[in-house]
């Protein structure tokens, strides 16, 4: 596979449908199409969930929140 079709193969993924501010922001919307790969029972979902619900809640919009991590496990979050 060359390079170009490479590249363009990984990054066409879904895009997701801009949220306007005419209705609720809910949680939901601040997840994305990558599923976390943590360990069943890993403490990083209930500090995602409570990231994305705490978001909703202060009626924040997706493109207005940037989420920087480290390393390790819990470094994945922005993505999820
Ligand atoms: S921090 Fe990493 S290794 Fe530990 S339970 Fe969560 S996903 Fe698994």
């Amino acid at each position: 596979m060359a390079e170009a079709s490479r590249a363009a193969a990984v990054f066409s993924l879904p895009v997701r449908t801009p949220v306007t501010e005419s209705r609720p922001v809910k949680a939901e919307d601040f997840k994305s199409h990558v599923h976390p790969d943590w360990c069943p029972g890993c403490g990083d979902f209930g500090v995602l969930n409570s990231l994305q619900k705490a978001c909703s809640e202060l009626s924040l919009q997706p493109k207005d929140v940037l989420v920087v991590s480290g390393i390790g496990c819990s470094s994945n979050i922005p993505g999820f």
